[in-house]
């Protein structure tokens, strides 16, 4: 009943359809109608069995005897265990049956239940900060949520591994939810580790027959604890006793197509149906977690130093007007690189784009390669010979020579292909590993790259946002942030948000042990206020003035937005319908602000014309309201039929 409370409750303030949120939370095998309990044969002695002994079969049938044998230790066994134990099971056991030795019984399936895997191993001594954040989470029994703000090292995870251990000393259920599936392994590891469980996982690597699997188990009670990315949320825990959020400012939570539900809001909403403790933790926590707090909604529990010997990493600018750049590296960058391998350091070179340029342009002309589906230019891909768009997927043959003027193009920018190529030439003898969407694509690349970074066999890895975060790299000494100058002037209203999140993460990575790290960032503008603000007062003092601004503008947290977004192949249709939405939406409430309609950020994209409106109100409720009268009525309208639309509740992009 609580879980259809809160598929419900997601439908309604998610505006999307109840059918299409309960398929969204439930396991493929389900919905193509598997059965949910399912059946394995299982072989067991008979009294007959039990009485008689093997060395009389020995002769005659050798075989049988040897399955008998290990009957006779176990009494029954199922088809998993006879598999494991003695392959070739099927052939003999049938004699065994005609002496009337064994039966062969149909059983229901126990799936795996977590079973103890190693001796778990204490762990370090909490320092007064995790021992208070744990102790006051402990003590909380009821629903409250808890923001965990620890900068990167300080021990967060050590504190989730203490709340696991004892919500499991209770009897109860925990899930954990990650942003990325990169994220995964390390702390599962970290689990198995500390805890001496294994944990079922709920993420897109899993296959349709594991996810049932789990969610059976879950369901049953069976398995104790979860780990996840988004959509773990909607598994249907019989027994909950905490949720964790790791990374809850992560945009990965937010579904950005179909469903659109935020899996760190629901998380708070799941909580509170279960009436247990929800805690959000990150070293860089969202604007809206922190305002919360601010209001005392929710309760902060700070972890403000690097746990154990460790120190937080010294930041420097590298000005590229005076440090000239080659392939986008500058001298400068060259020789403390050199420097910290010389230590035996490792390097993090962070790109924050795909690729080998994000530009081909005419020397002469400056016209540059755009894609003919979208609003947006193509990436070039040296070792493909190939220009592609990152937006459509579209792929053409790289040109080198400019089809307006004939001039030569020339290939602008850097994306991590052309880091490494470039990196490759100046450190010839070192391991150089790149990671990005491109490099990991094949299953277990990604955990096998993961691997060789961690070892720190790998010397200097070059890495976009997947890096960036969570990560616990030991000999990691080095970051250096080669474009971060894109971010100072997105028009996006989150654009200093998410920069200094990025910033701060990346940096994170440096100097998580013993030995200190170091953090470079080249930038055309270093005096751009954005850097002093940053460098002075760190990720608090950032947001503090972002929060300010905001408060201004009047964008959330201080509003409620929600954004309708259309997309047609004939732009006339979709300013049609963002019209008709208009006049629905204003001659419904005038209380809420409608803002457009505009054209999409990137207009044209896949060949679709895409165009929006935005939503704005300082109350929830209203603005829910109005939504849903606005959806019955656009619904029935002759142009609603001609375009794709969709509504996005608190979006977290603007496009
Ligand atoms: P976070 O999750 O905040 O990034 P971790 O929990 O991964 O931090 O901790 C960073 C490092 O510090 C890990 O190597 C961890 O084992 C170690 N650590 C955590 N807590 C302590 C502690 N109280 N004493 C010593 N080392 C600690
Ligand atoms: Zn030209
Ligand atoms: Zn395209």
């Amino acid at each position: 009943m609580n879980d259809m409370k809160f598929i419900s409750f997601a439908s309604n303030y998610y505006q999307y359809p109840i059918g299409k949120v309960i398929s969204a939370a439930l396991p493929v095998q389900l919905k193509k109608g598997f059965p949910l309990i399912s059946y394995i044969d299982q072989l067991s002695l008979t009294n007959h069995g039990k009485a008689c002994s093997t060395s009389n079969l020995k002769k005659s049938a050798p075989k049988q005897a040897e399955l008998l044998e290990i009957l006779k230790i176990k009494v029954r066994l199922n088809e998993k265990d006879l598999n494991n134990l003695s392959p070739n099971w099927r052939r003999y056991y049938k004699g065994l049956i005609e002496k009337k030795l064994v039966k062969k019984d149909r059983v229901i399936n126990n799936y795996r239940v977590n079973q103890k895997y190693i001796r778990p191993s204490s762990g370090p001594d909490l320092n007064s900060e995790q021992a208070n954040a744990v102790n006051t989470i402990i003590n909380e029994k009821k629903f409250k949520t808890f923001l965990i703000d620890g900068v990167t090292g300080s021990g967060k995870t050590e504190v989730y591994l203490h709340l696991i251990k004892n919500t499991l000393k209770n009897d109860k259920q925990c899930l954990i939810l990650v942003p990325e599936i990169g994220l995964t392994s390390q702390f599962i590891n970290r689990i198995i580790k500390r805890i001496g469980l294994i944990p079922h996982q709920f993420h897109s690597s899993c296959t349709e027959n594991e996810k049932f699997i789990t969610w059976k188990a879950i369901r049953d009670s069976k398995a104790e604890i979860v780990l996840g990315t988004r959509s773990a949320i909607f598994s249907p825990f019989k027994n909950l006793g905490i949720i964790i959020v790791d990374e809850e400012n992560d945009v990965s939570y937010k579904q950005q197509e179909g469903f659109r539900y935020s899996a760190r809001d629901l998380a708070i909403i799941k909580a509170k149906h279960c009436n247990i403790p929800v805690i959000l933790g990150s070293a860089t926590p969202s604007i809206e977690s922190i305002n919360q707090c601010k209001k005392n909604i929710y309760t902060k529990l700070q972890l403000t130093e690097r746990a154990g010997e460790a120190k937080l990493p010294s930041m420097h600018l590298i000005d590229i007007n005076k440090n000239k750049t080659k392939d986008g590296i500058s001298d400068l960058l060259l020789k403390t690189m050199n420097e910290h391998l010389k230590k035996n350091g490792q390097i993090l070179v962070f790109v924050n784009r795909r690729g080998y340029a994000p530009t081909l342009i005419c020397k002469s002309c400056n016209h540059i390669e755009k894609c003919k589906r979208c609003d947006s230019r193509m990436t070039v891909y040296q070792s493909k010979n190939s220009l592609i768009c990152h937006h459509c997927g579209s792929k053409e043959k790289l040109k080198t020579s400019c089809h307006v003027c004939g001039s030569e193009y020339i290939a602008l920018g850097q994306g991590t292909q052309r880091i490494e190529s470039a990196l490759n030439k100046h450190f010839s003898s070192e391991w150089i590993m790149r990671i990005d969407s491109d490099s990991t694509k094949l299953k277990d690349s990604l955990d096998k790259a993961l691997e060789a970074a961690k070892s720190g066999t790998a010397k200097i890895l070059i890495g976009t946002q997947m890096l960036s975060k969570g990560h616990h790299f030991s000999s990691l000494t080095l970051v250096a942030i080669i474009n971060a100058d894109q971010g100072l002037f997105s028009n996006d209203f989150r654009g200093s948000e998410r920069l200094a999140q990025s910033i701060t993460q990346v940096a994170g990575r440096a100097g998580r042990e013993n030995k200190k790290g170091q953090v470079l960032i080249q930038t055309e503008y270093p005096d751009h206020p954005f850097w002093e603000t940053l460098f002075k007062g760190g990720y608090k003092n950032a947001i503090r003035l972002i929060l300010e601004e905001r408060k201004q503008t009047g964008w959330p947290p201080y509003s409620y937005i929600a954004l309708l977004r259309t997309e047609s192949h004939q732009k006339k249709f979709t300013w049609e319908f963002l019209k008709k939405s208009k006049l629905i939406l204003s001659s419904n409430n005038s209380t809420i602000d409608i803002l457009g309609p505009v054209s999409a950020p990137m207009e044209k994209k896949a060949g679709k014309y895409r165009g929006q409106l935005l939503l704005q109100s300082n109350n929830r409720k209203i603005l829910n309201h109005c939504i849903s009268s606005f959806i019955q009525e656009i619904e029935s309208k002759k142009i609603t039929r001609r375009v794709k639309w969709s509504l996005d509740i608190d979006p977290i992009e603007l496009f």
